[in-house]
C-alpha cells in the first residue's frame, strides 16, 4: 500500500510536513483495521496509522501531530476499549515503546529514597513488568501478573487487582501535557481513584489532543524472590479459575454499590445469552466474549447485548448498570 498523505482536521494537507515521520522511520498508513489489536477482537478501520517504538519516536510524532493539527488517539493493548465499526477518524498510534529497567530515584521522586525503582516505557505490557519485577526481588507490582494491557493504559486508568494498584506504587510518570510539553508528574497529581484518574477520559471518546504517558517510574521495596514469585503464582491461577480466556473486554460493567455486576447479570438469567457473534460468558456473567475472534463479531453486537443486558437486570432488579470500557470511534446516533 503507497504511504498515506494525511489530511489534518481542516481536511488540508502539508506534504512538507510528511518529511518529519519519514525521517524517524515511521510510515503512516491508511485504513489498517483495529480488530486485531483489541483484547475484544472487534472494531473498524484506523484513518491513519503508525507504530512507535522508542519514545524519541512517540514524542516527535505526537508533537508533529499537533503541529498539522492531525488529532491521534493512543492505542495501547486495546484492552480496555470498545472500538466502533466505522473506526477511527485521525492518526491510531500504536505504542510499543516497551523498554523497562532498574533506576536510581527520578528526579520527580525524593533523590535520596534508597528504595529501588522500576522505570517502563509506556508501551510495556504492564504483566511484563509485573513479571520483571518479581525475577528482580522487588516488591509491590505482583498484582499486575494477571491484569492485561499496557503501562499507559494502567497509569490513565488507575489499573488494578488483588488489593493492588496503580496509586500505590506509582512515585511519577513522563507525560506529552495538554499543551505539547514533555513534563514529569508526580503521583499525587494525577488525582486517583477506583480506576479513575485526570487523565482519565469520559466514557466515549475520539481522536483529539489529549496527554500521552511516555514512561512511568514504580517504587518498589526488596523482598524475598520466593514468596514473591508465590503471591504473583496464586493470582494468576485465580484468574485463570474465574474468567474468560476467549476474546472479551474484560469486566463490562462497573460494580454496583454493594453488589456485583456479574451476580446480577446471572440471576437475571443472562448467562449465554448471545447477539451476533458475542455472548455472556458461562464463566463470568461480568463478561461478554467474541469466541470467534477478528471478523466473527461487531461492535454494534457488542453494544446491542450490553443494552439488553442493562434492560433486562433494570426491569428485574431496578438496578441500573453503566458500563466500565470506554466507547472509541465514530458511532452512529442509534
Ligand atoms: C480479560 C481482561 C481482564 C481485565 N482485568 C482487569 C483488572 O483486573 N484490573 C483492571 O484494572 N483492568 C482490567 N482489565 C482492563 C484493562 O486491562 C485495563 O484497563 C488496562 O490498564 C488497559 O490498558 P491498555 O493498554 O489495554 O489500554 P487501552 O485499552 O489501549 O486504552 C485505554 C485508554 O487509555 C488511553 N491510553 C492508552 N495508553 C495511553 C498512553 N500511553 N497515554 C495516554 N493515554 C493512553 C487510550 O487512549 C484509551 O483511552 C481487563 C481487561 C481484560 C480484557
Amino acid at each position: 500500500m503507497p504511504p498515506a498523505i494525511p489530511e489534518n482536521a481542516k481536511g488540508t494537507t502539508n506534504l512538507l510536513d510528511l518529511a518529519l515521520p519519514a525521517q524517524l522511520g515511521l510510515t503512516i498508513q491508511s485504513g489498517v483495521m483495529l480488530a486485531p489489536y483489541t483484547s475484544m477482537k472487534v472494531g473498524g478501520p484506523a484513518q491513519y496509522f503508525a507504530t512507535v517504538k522508542s519514545t524519541e519516536q512517540m514524542v516527535q510524532l505526537v508533537q508533529w501531530a499537533r503541529r498539522v493539527e492531525l488529532p491521534y488517539f493512543l492505542l495501547g493493548g486495546g484492552s480496555n476499549m470498545l472500538i466502533s465499526d466505522a473506526g477511527i477518524r485521525g492518526l491510531v498510534i500504536h505504542n510499543r515503546c516497551r523498554q523497562v529497567r532498574v533506576e536510581a530515584p527520578p528526579r520527580c521522586d525524593q533523590p535520596h529514597d534508597p528504595r529501588p525503582y522500576l522505570m517502563a516505557e509506556s508501551g510495556a505490557l504492564m504483566a511484563g513488568v509485573a513479571r520483571q519485577s518479581v525475577r528482580e526481588g522487588l516488591t509491590g507490582l505482583e498484582w499486575a501478573v494477571s491484569v492485561p494491557g499496557t503501562v499507559g493504559g494502567a497509569v490513565v486508568g488507575n489499573a488494578g487487582a488483588h488489593g493492588g494498584e496503580v496509586k500505590d506504587t506509582l512515585a511519577c510518570a513522563m507525560l506529552i501535557d495538554a499543551a505539547g510539553d514533555v513534563v514529569e508528574v508526580p503521583q499525587p497529581d494525577f488525582a486517583y481513584a477506583y480506576r479513575a484518574s485526570r487523565l482519565k477520559q469520559p466514557t466515549a471518546l475520539r481522536a483529539g489532543f489529549n496527554p500521552v504517558v511516555l514512561s512511568a517510574y514504580f517504587r518498589l521495596n526488596r523482598g524475598e524472590e520466593a514468596e514473591i514469585r508465590s503471591r504473583a503464582d496464586q493470582f494468576l491461577q485465580h484468574r485463570r479459575r474465574t474468567q474468560p480466556v476467549e476474546p472479551s473486554l474484560g469486566s463490562t460493567f462497573v460494580n454496583p454499590p454493594g453488589d456485583h455486576a456479574g451476580r446480577l447479570i446471572e440471576a437475571a438469567g443472562l448467562k449465554g445469552a448471545r447477539v451476533g457473534g458475542v455472548e455472556v460468558s458461562s464463566l463470568h456473567a461480568n463478561f461478554i466474549v467474541n469466541p470467534g475472534g477478528v471478523g466473527a463479531a461487531t461492535a454494534q453486537d457488542v453494544v446491542r447485548l450490553m443494552a439488553q443486558i442493562q434492560t433486562t437486570v433494570e426491569g428485574r432488579f431496578g438496578i441500573v448498570l453503566t458500563p466500565e470500557v470506554q466507547l472509541i470511534g465514530e458511532w452512529s446516533s442509534d
